[in-house]
């Protein structure tokens, strides 16, 4: 066993009212406990795990975050499966990604056992948080802040890593999944090679919320970055990996060091592969996708995250010219996607890829 062992547990006087399920947004609402482990080099590393209930933070005005952003998060689902087991979606892989964040930003790693058990335990404590109804769920946002109260620029001594709870309603309220508009973004960048794009870091998702606002200005709702470098080559969505399904065959956009590495990306390709349709990750130019559409080819395109699973897209405008895919209609090939990886996420479908771990 890891230091786990010694997990402080800080019992809360009063639970709070679970909320209406049909009433569930995304993120506004936390559940009574949360999970909190302090780290500093004089006390030996990362100590004191200890779940206790959801409360404010006392930190210093001067905490290294505040100033310099020194910061990296996650985002996982738990799930009620019909029976009543409860599952998380590929944990260990957060885990993993968390701690290649910490390498890019000079965060000290966590021990990935002892995350994944922190993580088991505070939703098994938590589990009747965890919403019944379909499609419904509990976000799970690790994170780690640097709080060192000193304004020099070096990385921080003290860090806190933390993971909260939210009960959240489903993406598609009718279970319809439904196309969206994009905006191929010419002006802007999210970030380039060598930078901290492929790193789940606050400061990435600060840089892109301009963008953001200027196309939802416009009528779009996300915003498909191009390359920093020479404004041509596909990346990523908003908080999404994207996928094109050209005469039949699946591209994505290769992992080059500024795209987020999605653990969705990663279970659509590995489904994409064991369905035998041929796949490529390579770098893909914005204007090869306007000219596959021209010559009739672009089947779907769609993107991939933990918060939609399968998100399609509807429209995409670059620059002066629309291009309307599918009929603005859910791709067949996208809504299969969807059924299985919810139908795993559900206990509908048997998880044949070892997805899932049970919490209880
Ligand atoms: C989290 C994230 C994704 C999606 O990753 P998943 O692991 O599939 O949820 C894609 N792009 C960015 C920028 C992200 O932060």
């Amino acid at each position: 066993m890891t230091q786990l062992a010694q997990l402080e547990f800080v019992k809360a006087d009063k639970l709070k009212e679970k909320p209406d399920p049909s009433t569930l947004q995304f993120g506004k609402v936390f559940t009574d406990y949360m999970f909190e482990m302090d780290y500093d080099i004089e006390e030996g590393g990362w100590h004191n795990p200890t779940i206790k209930p959801f409360s404010p933070l006392s930190l210093s005005p001067a905490s290294f975050v505040f100033h310099y952003g020194q910061a990296v998060f996650e985002g996982l689902k738990a799930y009620k499966q019909a029976d009543g087991t409860i599952v998380i979606f590929r944990p260990e892989k957060h885990i993993a990604r968390l701690n290649t964040s910490n390498e890019r930003l000079c965060i000290p790693k966590v021990d990935e056992k002892l995350a994944l058990e922190a993580l088991v335990q505070l939703i098994e404590l938590e589990s009747d948080w965890v919403p019944e109804k379909e499609g419904t769920s509990l976000y799970i946002r690790p994170f780690i802040i640097s709080v060192e109260p000193y304004l020099g620029v070096r990385p921080s001594y003290h860090y806190k890593f933390m993971i909260i709870l939210s009960p959240v309603g489903a993406y598609y309220a009718d279970g319809q999944l439904n196309p969206v508009k994009i905006f191929v973004e010419d002006e802007f960048v999210r970030a380039v090679k060598g930078g901290v794009g492929h790193v789940k870091t606050p400061g990435n998702y600060a840089a892109s919320l301009l963008a953001q606002e200027h196309a939802q200005k416009k009528g779009y709702e996300q915003v498909l970055w191009l390359d920093g470098k020479e404004n041509k080559y596909i990346e990523e969505v908003g908080s999404m990996n994207i996928f094109f399904k050209i005469n039949g065959e699946i591209y994505t956009p290769k992992l080059n060091g500024s795209i987020l590495s999605g653990v969705t990306r990663d279970s659509v390709i590995e489904l994409v592969k064991d369905w035998g349709v041929p796949l490529h990750e390579e770098r893909i130019a914005i204007e090869d996708i306007f000219e596959a559409h021209q010559k009739g080819l672009l089947e779907e395109v769609f993107g991939t995250g933990t918060a939609a699973v399968i998100s399609p897209v509807g429209e995409l405008r670059w620059e002066d010219k629309v291009i309307t895919i599918n009929n603005n209609e859910t791709g067949e090939f996208a809504k299969k996607l969807y059924d299985t990886i919810t139908g795993i996420q559900y206990g509908k479908l048997e998880d044949t890829f070892n997805w899932v771990k049970k919490v209880k």
